[in-house]
């Protein structure tokens, strides 16, 4: 399997350890892509790699999170890990821009995943202005798959003061359903466009100001994630 890279981290499953699995490899162009390496990288692990990670950190672990680029490229590999993550009583969660609403569905039919995280890049309309593909319809489709499901769900938008407005970010909260919706802080350095390294990174103070402003339309917990302060609910 294509893995770029593994972390321990407390903050990607809240109040959680959580060992990150990073598969490469994306099938997207988002302008604001920040895991440039990641998506041409061509490392590997074996499984029995990643399940000797697991074991070695086992006893302070509570999850195991897969991340990418988009981990659905390889479905097979997250379903053979998260198999044996359930065998071994750790949570599990995911995080994908929800292009592949099949193998999602996949994924919640063998319930494995305790708890996913979806990028919503703009309004479901108007995605191909953000990703270069008009991906919005199967990306809605994810999400009314996970909240059928009733696996906890939480939202996420890289806001980026060029490419959205903030009435695309009060309309993009209109669209969606989630237990928690987090605007997160855009970052300017090496992006997949160039042309948006010339763009301030918003400052966190802006980004709480926008949360407060959507937080009416959104049925559900509001938060922002910054470099300067981390995650703040709003
Ligand atoms: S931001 Fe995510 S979905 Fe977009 S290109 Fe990068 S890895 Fe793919």
């Amino acid at each position: 399997m294509y893995v770029g890279g593994t972390v321990i981290s407390s903050v990607e499953f809240h109040g959680n350890m959580s060992l990150v699995i990073f598969m490469s490899k994306c099938p997207l162009a988002c302008r604001y892509c920040h895991n440039v390496e990641l998506l041409e990288d061509n490392s590997e692990k074996s499984f029995d790699e990643i399940k000797k990670e697991i074991d070695s950190s086992r006893d302070f672990l509570d999850a195991i999170v897969i991340s990418g680029g988009e981990p659905l490229l390889q479905n097979d590999a997250i379903i053979e890990i998260f198999k044996y993550v359930k065998e071994v009583g750790l949570k599990t969660k995911l995080d994908t821009s929800g292009i592949y609403p099949d193998k999602i569905r996949e994924l919640l039919d063998l319930n494995l995943v305790d708890y996913v995280s979806l990028d919503v890049k703009t309004t479901f309309s108007d995605y191909r202005k953000i990703t270069g593909a008009d991906v919005g319809d199967d990306v809605k489709k994810s999400m009314d798959l996970i909240n059928d499901a009733g696996v906890h769900l939480e939202i996420r938008t890289t806001y980026v003061p060029t490419l959205h407005t903030e009435k695309d970010i009060i309309d993009l909260v209109g669209e969606i359903k989630a237990e928690v919706y987090t605007i997160q802080q855009f970052r300017n350095k090496n992006v997949l466009d160039p042309a948006l390294e010339k763009v301030e990174v918003p400052n966190p103070h802006d980004l709480a100001k926008l949360a407060r402003k959507v937080k009416p339309y959104f049925d559900g917990i509001v938060k922002v994630k910054s470099g300067e302060f981390g995650e703040q609910v709003i």
